[in-house]
């Protein structure tokens, strides 16, 4: 018997359906790699480790992605935590899993600092800093990932590790969870795959902000235990209203909203609970576009709306492809609903967003030519989407209003990104010298930098940075401070305002 059947049958069932013989053995073949090498291993929870990486690629063949996407998740771990490297998946499984593997295994570098936890203490001075590295990091992680399949499975790793979070040491797991609350979560949702960004923020919600969401559960609890029990009432009223018209409805369904996006709003008007209508939500699916604005006059004429609160975003998607009709009315006895309406094709984009591009049925089709980070490749049918995607967001992270204050530089363009030994990211010019690094760590360290190591090689100040060094600054408490010559060396204005008046 496969050993992936015993591990997870209802996986290997589901690959069975979904690929050929010949796909099928390669994943088991990743599988038994996987498993022998992290041999050994636990994971916290007392598991064997191949457990991990085997629920991150039931993840990603949930979303149906590709073959290669789902061998890349059972061999994620391998070159961080085994002796199987980067070049020996290249010889078993090929170019394009090895770059991929090594695009997920840098991703695990990028982290937030420790010191930064404990954020709700902070002063405002400080958290204005730490929002504008976050979104640094976010970018960085878009810009670097040049497979937007390697982003997919760092969501689904996301995922499975915050699943399993009671085998995290509990002093970690604050910063894991806002770690993926605060940068995950927000590319999940660039990326349109509600799904995930649901599921992400509602693991991590009560770690970061457990008094907040105590205070939220309290007040669904209250205002929500009756409600709950009329979703039936609701959604019986919703098919009377649209029996007698020709539209075709495929599914009405009722929820309560996400804890964490309904603290969110309640935060931007100032915590005033009657300014939320949308506690409570019902989805109406139709089977094409016309029947969504038909269903939405039948529901106005039926229910006043509030005004204000009706949003159009099939003629005027949202940034990230998003599409649907949103209404807010007085339903039955008063009650204040929001109605969502869209088509089948726009609820699936909107749970699995990018994702579904890339879906292994696409990528079967023959495809047209085109670029791919400007190289000059076979495009495939469901790609074309994907570079609209991709271009369309490129432009929305340039045109956000919340990263204006952080940015004022172009971020596609001369910047580079470089480590701290301990894993921490700084964002530099193009060009910067380990000097630049060292004052943009603290105008101490710059002042006593004797000598820098570049991966782990000394090298001198004059040593232009790439993207990606780990960078080490070798300080001398004796040091007389900086020398006139610095000033050649440096990129940028902070460094060299700041060698200026040491020098003075
Ligand atoms: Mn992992």
């Amino acid at each position: 018997m496969s050993l992936l059947k015993k591990i997870k049958p209802e996986f290997y069932d589901l690959l069975r359906s979904k690929f050929d013989d010949k796909d099928l053995k390669r994943i088991l073949a990743a599988v038994e790699l996987a498993d022998i090498a992290h041999r050994g291993q636990l994971r916290r929870t007392g598991e064997p480790y191949i457990h991990h990486p085997v629920e991150v690629a039931y993840l990603i063949c949930e979303m149906n992605l590709d073959c290669d996407t789902i061998i890349t998740a059972i061999l994620h771990d391998l070159p961080e935590d085994t002796n199987i490297s980067v070049e020996e998946i290249s010889r078993r499984f090929g170019k394009t899993i090895a770059f991929m593997v090594d695009g997920v295994t840098k991703l695990s570098h990028v982290r937030l600092q420790k010191d930064w936890f404990g954020l709700l203490g902070l002063r405002k001075q400080r958290l204005s800093y730490f929002e504008q590295q976050i979104e640094t990091i976010r970018k960085m992680i878009m810009a670097t990932s040049k497979d937007m399949r390697i982003i997919l499975i760092k969501l689904a790793d996301k995922i499975h590790n915050m699943r399993t979070i009671e085998g995290v040491l509990p002093e970690k797991r604050l910063r894991f969870a806002k770690e993926t609350l605060d940068i995950y979560a927000p590319i999940a949702e660039r990326l349109n795959i509600g799904k995930w960004k649901g599921e992400l923020e509602d693991l991590t919600f009560p770690i970061v902000y457990p008094e907040e969401y105590k205070v939220i559960s309290e007040l669904y609890t209250k205002q929500l235990g009756a409600r709950e029990k009329k979703f039936d009432k609701i959604i019986k009223s919703l098919l009377k209203i649209f029996s007698s018209s020709p539209i075709k409805i495929v599914r009405i369904s009722g929820r309560i909203k996400h804890k964490y996006s309904f603290w969110k709003k309640l935060k931007k008007v100032s915590n005033d609970y009657s300014k939320i209508y949308d506690l409570i939500a019902f989805r109406i699916i139709t089977t094409n576009e016309q029947d969504c604005y038909t269903a939405l006059g039948l529901i106005h004429k039926r229910w006043k709306p509030l005004p204000g609160l009706i949003k159009d975003y099939i003629a005027q998607p949202k940034p990230n492809g998003y599409q649907s009709l949103h209404t807010t009315v007085y339903g039955p006895g008063r009650n204040i609903i929001e109605i969502q309406i869209r088509t089948q094709e726009m609820h699936e984009e909107a749970e699995e967003g990018i994702a579904a591009h890339w879906h292994y049925s696409d990528i079967k089709n023959q495809g047209a030519k085109g670029y791919v980070n400007n190289k000059l490749t076979n495009i495939k049918k469901g790609q074309l989407i994907w570079l609209k995607e991709l271009a369309r967001w490129q432009k929305q992270i340039k045109d956000s209003r919340e990263l204006e204050h952080a940015l004022s530089y172009d971020f596609f363009k001369d910047r580079i990104f470089v480590y701290t030994p301990q894993g921490d990211v700084r964002d530099l010019p193009e060009g910067s010298t380990p000097i630049d690094f060292a004052y943009s760590i603290h105008s101490d360290i710059g002042n006593k930098c004797s000598g820098a190591r570049v991966n782990g090689k000394l090298v001198g100040f004059d040593k232009q940075l790439k993207n990606g060094d780990v960078v080490e600054v070798i300080t001398n408490q004796k040091s007389s401070g900086p020398k006139w010559d610095w000033l050649e060396y440096v990129k940028t204005s902070n460094a060299r305002s700041k060698i200026k008046s040491s020098l003075k």
